[in-house]
């Protein structure tokens, strides 16, 4: 039997427990979304995160800034809200226009209000394993496995996609768990029978039901990052649910699997960061 594993219940567990733990704090934790220009998915992406934050207590604002903007007002901003004490969780919503230097901006933001993870020290700190924010949508992939109840520890992990904010940590985290990882990518030669190797596979590439049957073992787990848009309009994510759902063990839905965490874990971490202030 297949078991769905539900991002949409976990993650509303998670936003419980944040709730619940908010309400006990004698601060407010307060997160503020940084948006450059008119990207209609960044500007749903913000308005569902800050949504998310009134949902559980967390005071947000967002600085919302003109497609022109320059390098110089952007750090500014990041500047003014490093010094703001009302807020604990800086995020910039990615990607930011060709004249500004996206790696400029990610380390101008106080790596110790750098809630995505995306900081240069922060990045360093998931390498050598130390405590600092890890990146949301890697930490709500292994929250997912957790919940389906599959050990990591000893597991072949497969994880296809090798980008800086999915890929990449996700393997770290994986690794940190004690499974034995695989980062595959697309210059990899093999991946399908890598992929059957696979005890847990991930897979973060953007390219729709790119994971068929036939590249997972029977009983694996199965994590689907990938949300993409067809031309009917369907939202569908990296994996062929229908065919993989017939081999797997678990496996997760799009939408209502890794989308829901990645917020949930925007959450945890701003409230992480509001108990180190306080600290
Ligand atoms: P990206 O484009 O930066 O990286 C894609 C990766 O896939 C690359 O490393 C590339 O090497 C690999 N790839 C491409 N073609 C391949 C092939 N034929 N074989 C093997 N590997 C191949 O994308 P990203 O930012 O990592 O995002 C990946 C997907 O996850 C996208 O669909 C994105 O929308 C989605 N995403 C979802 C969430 C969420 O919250 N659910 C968050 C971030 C990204």
């Amino acid at each position: 039997m297949i078991t769905l594993i539900d991002g949409k219940a976990v993650a509303a567990e998670i936003r419980s427990a944040i709730s619940r733990e908010i309400q006990s704090l004698k601060i407010q934790p307060g997160l503020a979304a940084v948006l450059v220009g008119d990207n209609p998915a960044s500007k749903i992406y913000v308005r569902s995160k800050r949504k998310a934050c009134e949902e559980v207590g967390i005071y947000s604002e967002s600085c919302s800034l003109s497609e022109k903007v320059s390098e110089t007002d952007l750090l500014a901003c990041i500047d003014r809200l490093n010094r703001d004490s009302k807020i604990h969780g800086i995020l910039v919503q990615l990607p930011l226009p060709k004249q500004i230097n996206t790696r400029r901006i990610l380390d101008a933001v106080s790596s110790d209000k750098d809630i995505d993870g995306f900081h240069y020290l922060n990045m360093g700190k998931l390498v050598a394993n130390e405590p600092g924010f890890r990146p949301c949508t890697p930490l709500g992939v292994i929250k997912l496995i957790q919940a389906s109840q599959v050990p990591i520890a000893g597991a072949h992990a497969v994880v296809i996609g090798r980008s800086d904010i999915v890929g990449k940590p996700t393997a770290l985290l994986l690794l940190h768990e004690h499974a034995t990882v695989t980062l595959c990518h697309s210059k990899t030669k093999g991946l399908n029978e890598i992929c059957r190797q696979a005890d847990i596979v991930v897979a973060a590439i953007g390219k729709p039901l790119f994971v068929t049957q036939e590249m997972v073992k029977p009983g694996a787990v199965v994590i689907d990052v990938g949300i993409n848009r067809l031309e009917d309009g369907r939202l569908v994510g990296d994996v062929d649910f229908e065919g993989v759902s017939k081999t797997a063990q678990a496996i997760t839905p799009v939408p209502g699997g890794v989308g829901p965490m990645t917020i949930a874990m925007l959450l945890s971490n701003t409230l992480q960061s509001a108990l180190n202030f306080v600290k």
